[in-house]
């Protein structure tokens, strides 16, 4: 869950940085990075994201904004129950719209701002079960991943 924060990040995306060798991460489904923790407390949704929840839902885009949503400081995001803070969409550790979950949760864990060894340790590493397990991401595939987490990041309040 992002904190919505991204556009005051200014990535360098060169050969020197600690992920050009690739980085190994494979989901766990632990559903961990569903859970509110802390200041990556919501799920951001952009208009696309919100299109998309709303067709595969059979809604209106409209009406799935005023059941699911709520606004923060101007940034629609997924409501949260007092009683949950999870993801409305967890179900159990499974997330239940994995087809058209937004961007954010396409792109964890490569969001510019946990690119940095100090907040990789701690925001990435100590909970997220997926890293160092399966595949390696390539630099260009976690690029990749940042681009479309920073594109998505100047798109929301829209
Ligand atoms: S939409 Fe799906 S992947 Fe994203 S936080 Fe919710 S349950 Fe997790």
């Amino acid at each position: 869950m992002s904190d919505g924060n991204v556009k005051t990040i200014k990535l360098r995306l060169d050969d020197k940085q600690w992920w050009s060798q690739g980085v190994r991460f494979q989901c766990q489904g632990s559903g961990k990075c569903c859970t509110s923790h802390g200041e990556y407390g919501f799920v951001y949704l952009t208009l696309h994201d919100r299109q998309q929840f709303a067709k595969h839902l059979g809604l209106t885009t409209q009406a799935f904004t005023r059941q699911y949503c709520e606004r923060t400081d101007g940034v629609w995001h997924l409501k949260e129950r007092k009683e949950n803070p999870d993801c409305l969409f967890l179900d159990g550790k499974r997330c239940s719209v994995y087809e058209v979950r937004p961007m954010q949760c396409r792109t964890w864990p490569f969001w510019p701002e946990v690119m940095n060894p100090k907040s990789w340790a701690k925001d990435v590493v100590s909970f997220c079960p997926g890293v160092g397990k399966g595949r390696t991401w390539s630099r260009e595939e976690i690029e990749t991943a940042l681009r479309a987490q920073i594109k998505w990041d100047r798109e929301l309040g829209t």
